[in-house]
């Protein structure tokens, strides 16, 4: 089967990083079109995935945009959904990766009587999106989509209650190689040495910088718990948001936490550093629709609080595979460390849970195959 991938980003969020694991079997049949560049066309490249930017300047409309803005956008998004039709011609389907990515595909599904699949990586709630891109997303989905991928019970829930039909909607979720989680001990001392973590108790954050993301509620927990509870965050501002980023590293001066506070940046060595540290935090303030970190954390066998809301929920049952926490509670934050640094065999123990479950729920080949079957399902129709 060929399939034309669309992807509205070049910078990799975990929509495009899942992205990578499904287009991958495809070989030379899959086509990802992007429609800006950046680090991850390399990525695309490295993985041997075929790869071309198809726009050449930057769409404007953002994600609590209003209808007049969208509309001088689809003005402006023209010659890129013309490219788009063109090269759908040559393929089986098309499979839009992102909200952008599903307003030109839909059209290119139009014009080049192809299939569409709309993979949801979003909850679709007015937390996240304004009114007119929730209607957007629903009412294109409903209209032109022949197939729904929804990374989450949640996310699914949220689509039906905007709006979305029922029918059309799957749930299948991220999966990961799960091998490359497996990592060298003596690889993960070295980065603790350079990285000066030996002796600490080490919580790891892996998101891009955002408010949403919660890494302040991280900044504040670590103010209540010992000294030698130390944060390392993994991450960029990757859509624009540096009035937060300077936001955190006043709250880190003001809080004197200057010694157990690093920004690392982005990072392309996750497992290695989810290996170097005790705790994986995982702290959104709204409900992640699937939350990758949280799975990679249990596939390193390392122990993981997060959030009890949206995705989560599906993901970690609290004492048995992990710790749900109250978004954007710093004390209760505080506690499940505390809790993790003195009860380290429990917390072993439901590390170790989380490693056997997660190896078998979110396997990349099993979750592969599921694509697959939908896809077939959609173009022997
Ligand atoms: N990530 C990364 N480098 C970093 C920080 C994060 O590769 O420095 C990855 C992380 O391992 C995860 C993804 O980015 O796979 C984030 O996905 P998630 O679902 O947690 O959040 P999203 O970006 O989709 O909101």
């Amino acid at each position: 089967m060929r399939v034309f991938f669309l992807d509205q980003s070049g910078k990799p969020g975990g929509a495009e990083l899942c992205l990578i694991d499904i287009a991958k079997p495809y070989g030379n049949s899959a086509l990802v079109g992007l429609f800006a560049d950046g680090p991850f066309k390399d990525l695309l490249q490295q993985n041997h995935i075929p790869v071309e930017v198809l726009a050449t300047q930057a769409i404007q409309v953002r994600k609590e945009s209003s209808l007049v803005q969208g509309l001088k956008s689809l003005v402006q998004l023209a010659p890129l959904i013309t490219k788009v039709i063109k090269i759908a011609h040559e393929y089986d389907l098309i499979y839009a990766n992102t909200q952008k990515a599903l307003v030109v595909g839909a059209l290119a599904s139009f014009f080049s009587r192809r299939p569409l699949v709309y993979h949801l990586h979003d909850i679709l709630s007015k937390e996240h999106f304004s009114q007119t891109n929730l209607h957007i997303a629903v009412n294109l989905a409903n209209r032109f989509a022949s197939l729904v991928i929804a990374n989450s019970q949640a996310s699914k829930i949220a689509f039906v209650q905007a709006g979305g039909r029922p029918d059309i909607i799957e749930v299948v979720y991220n999966g990961f190689e799960t091998k490359k989680y497996q990592t060298d001990e003596s690889d993960i001392n070295k980065l603790q040495q350079q990285l000066g973590l030996q002796g600490k108790f080490v919580v790891g954050h892996f998101s891009r910088l955002a408010p949403w993301k919660g890494q302040h509620i991280l900044i504040d927990a670590l103010a209540k718990c010992p000294p030698e509870v130390t944060a390392i965050l993994m991450g960029d501002a990757l859509f624009g948001e540096q009035d937060y980023v300077q936001q955190l590293h006043r709250q880190v001066a003001e809080l004197g936490l200057e010694n157990r506070v690093k920004f690392l940046g982005f990072r392309s060595d996750i497992p290695q550093l989810m290996a170097a540290c005790d705790l994986v935090a995982h702290t959104s303030i709204s409900p992640e629709p699937f939350g990758r970190v949280i799975v990679e954390a249990m596939l390193c066998g390392k122990p993981v609080v997060a959030p009890k809301a949206g995705g989560v929920m599906e993901l970690v049952e609290h004492g048995l595979n992990g710790f749900l926490m109250t978004p954007g509670e710093p004390h209760e934050l505080a506690q499940i460390i505390i809790t993790c640094l003195q009860e380290t065999e429990i917390t072993a123990t439901i590390a170790n849970n989380a490693q056997t479950s997660a190896t078998r729920r979110f396997d990349v080949a099993i979750i592969n195959q599921q694509i697959a079957q939908l896809l077939s399902h959609i173009t022997s129709a």
